[in-house]
């Protein structure tokens, strides 16, 4: 079967947005190739006919179920190279993240193919795959084709679009796998909770994200204020993310967490380049700094020049008063 596979992440009955990308990105271009776009789909109870069906709403025709243990790489470097080995798809597609890049790498090696990271573009030229990476800090752009199948490519997170593609519901095929030995060593022990917002920061359509310029770190209680007031999730730099006033969860940037959301405002936030490539891709950028030459300047859609302790507490107190 020439076509695509995908694979996708659900956690608490949901699948989240970088996945669903990836499964409406896999769909466009098996689409492209006259191919089929296939998702696989790891975990326990709550991997319901109903909830793997929807992913025909994203334009996967066939979903594999493969029970066993969710959100650990290994398991889903076997369940995948097991479907891509019985069927012969021709391209697997993740949509990056920490999970994304360690399975697509794994499986990699497993199937011995060639693979493409980073990835923020791929389009069908020749009837093959081509994958575009941004390279040297985002300042230069590579594209890779693939020789031989399969072809492996990782995008960078959230770099596809969740798009609903109107499809019919998924084909649901349980698909038994015998895990390799060392895939059964590692087991999920704890979830945790991001601190800052009950929001997934990758989810997030609406970030507040705080740098230096907070001046401390008690300067975060007024970003989670401004947050919740907005619905939306709390993010931070590295300079701060050093300094110990917030969890590195909530970093963006090259070392951090890649966000696109609706709209990122950044508060005491100089805009370095290894941010900039973490939240670049945000429909909206608004910034405040007090300094009228900050380079995030050079990139956001509205900048306020202004000292953000004062303007900060303004919109908050103008939106509880709405
Ligand atoms: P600063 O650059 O110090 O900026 C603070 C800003 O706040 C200034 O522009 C200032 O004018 C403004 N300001 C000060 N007071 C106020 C006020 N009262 N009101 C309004 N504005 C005010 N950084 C990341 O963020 N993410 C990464 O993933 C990352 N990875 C890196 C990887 C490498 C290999 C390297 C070398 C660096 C990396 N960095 C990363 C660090 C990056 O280069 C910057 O140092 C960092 O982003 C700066 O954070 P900042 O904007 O909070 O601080």
């Amino acid at each position: 079967m020439s076509g695509i596979l995908t694979y996708a992440l659900h956690y608490q009955g949901a699948f989240n947005k970088n996945s669903l990308g990836a499964v409406s990105e896999g769909a466009k271009l098996a689409a492209e190739l006259g191919g089929e776009a296939a998702a696989v789909v790891v975990g326990g109870d709550d991997l319901t006919d109903e909830l793997c069906a929807s992913l025909g709403r994203y334009g996967a025709s066939k979903v594999y179920r493969v029970r066993g243990p969710e959100g650990l790489a290994q398991p889903v470097v076997d369940a995948m190279a097991k479907v891509i080995q019985e069927h012969g798809y021709d391209y697997a597609l993740f949509g990056g993240g920490l999970l994304g890049f360690e399975v697509g790498a794994g499986l990699s090696a497993r199937l011995r193919a060639g693979v493409v990271m980073e990835v923020t573009e791929v389009k069908v030229q020749d009837g093959r795959l081509v994958a575009t990476r941004p390279v040297l800090q985002d300042s230069a752009l590579v594209d890779s084709g693939y020789v031989g199948s399969p072809g492996i490519v990782i995008g960078r997170l959230n770099a596809f679009d969740a798009v609903e593609r109107n499809g019919a519901a998924a084909q649901v095929i349980d698909v038994d796998v015998e895990f390799q030995p060392h895939s059964q060593k590692a087991r999920m022990v704890k979830r945790g909770e991001q601190r800052g917002a009950d929001i997934n920061i990758e989810d997030a359509e609406i970030i507040v994200a705080g740098g230096r310029g907070l001046g401390q770190p008690e300067g975060f209680k007024m970003l989670e204020e401004l947050a919740e007031l907005m619905g939306g999730a709390v993010a931070a730099t590295r300079a701060v993310v050093d300094a110990g006033w917030y969890p590195y969860s909530a970093q963006i940037g090259q070392t951090g967490k890649t966000v696109a959301p609706k709209l990122y405002l950044a508060a005491g936030i100089s805009g370095a380049i290894q941010h900039k490539v973490g939240m670049q891709n945000s429909e909206n950028i608004v910034a405040i700094n007090k300094d009228p030459n900050a380079p995030i300047f050079e990139f956001c859609d509205l900048g306020v020049v202004g000292d953000l302790h004062k303007i900060v507490p303004k919109l908050i107190e103008a939106l509880r008063a709405r």
